[in-house]
């Protein structure tokens, strides 16, 4: 992962950093005729394919560009000739340079081209990343929503103000019923919200209110992490999060210390279930007293 300058990446991020892409499958999940979730490492892809081309919303991390490749082509003939990036993330934008260079076109809202075209940094992690080549940037940025029409479907793409960062789309398709929520929502695990790139619990709850409202319970929803969604899925990890984030934001407030806040275990009844991915219940904590910090 040439991105990523790797001192900072490997101690601060073992969990995408140290991992070994050859032992990645990418496994597609069939959605509805002619939408599917392909789940690799990093955020889960989402695909329409049909008679026009193939539209692709993410792009996991550079290496696995070939395994992705196979992956559609096995599904489709047709180029991809869209690829939405949900926000900038590296492990949802990582495949970028290669499809844009393969003549794709690459759209975003408008704040995922300004940091990647910037040396980037996610500080909770502790993570550095250099400014994208040309060819890896959004060629085509949006301020609040976007619709495509491909492959029979109507694909609504909406803007989410500060939720996982500052710039995150939801992508509904319409005909299929299908919602991709990017990394505004992690299926059964602790979710990361990027505060230093305008990310906020109050819109992550909010994107989730959004989707909630405009879903029914017949609806996929694609996370951005985490196994293929429901509706009820959405709302348990809605109430989870205004829960726990309730219960430090009274703390906050209160003047306590993050030590604190956490021998308070404000996560505690959720642990099970959610606690068991890269954010361990005090490092979730820890990142959401920082969030409501600010
Ligand atoms: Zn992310």
């Amino acid at each position: 992962m040439k991105r990523l300058l790797p001192v900072l990446a490997l101690v601060a991020f073992p969990v995408f950093a140290q991992q070994d892409f050859s032992k990645v499958e990418i496994r597609a999940e069939k959605l509805s005729e002619g939408v599917y979730m392909l789940a690799g490492a990093g955020g889960n892809i989402g695909l329409s394919v049909g008679e026009d081309a193939v539209f692709m919303v993410d792009d996991q991390f550079a290496p696995l560009t070939p395994k992705i490749e196979a992956a559609i082509a096995k599904l489709s003939a047709k180029p991809v000739r869209f690829v939405l990036n949900t926000h900038w993330h590296f492990d949802h934008t990582g495949g970028n340079e290669h499809f844009g260079k393969a003549g794709a076109l690459i759209v975003a809202h408008e704040n995922v081209r300004k940091r990647m075209s910037v040396e980037g940094f996610i500080e909770f992690l502790g993570m550095k990343f250099k400014a994208e080549p040309r060819q890896a940037l959004p060629v085509v940025t949006f301020t609040r929503d976007v619709t495509f029409h491909i492959n029979g479907e109507e694909v609504f793409v909406a803007h989410v103000p500060n939720a996982h960062t500052d710039g995150d789309a939801i992508v509904h398709f319409k005909k299929s019923d299908v919602v991709h929520m990017g990394d505004t929502f992690f299926n059964r695990l602790n979710p990361f919200i990027d505060t230093s790139s305008g990310g906020t619990v109050e819109g992550v709850i909010a994107a989730a209110d959004r989707v909630l409202q405009a879903s029914t319970e017949r609806t996929r929803i694609i996370p951005g992490h985490g196994p293929l969604a429901t509706r009820a899925d959405l709302q348990v990890y809605r109430d989870m999060l205004a829960t726990v984030s309730g219960r430090i934001r009274e703390q906050v407030r209160a003047k306590r210390s993050l030590e604190e806040v956490q021998a308070s275990k404000p996560t505690a009844e959720f642990d099970a279930v959610w606690g068991k991915g890269f954010l361990n219940p005090q490092r979730f904590t820890e990142m959401l007293y920082k969030n409501l910090q600010r």
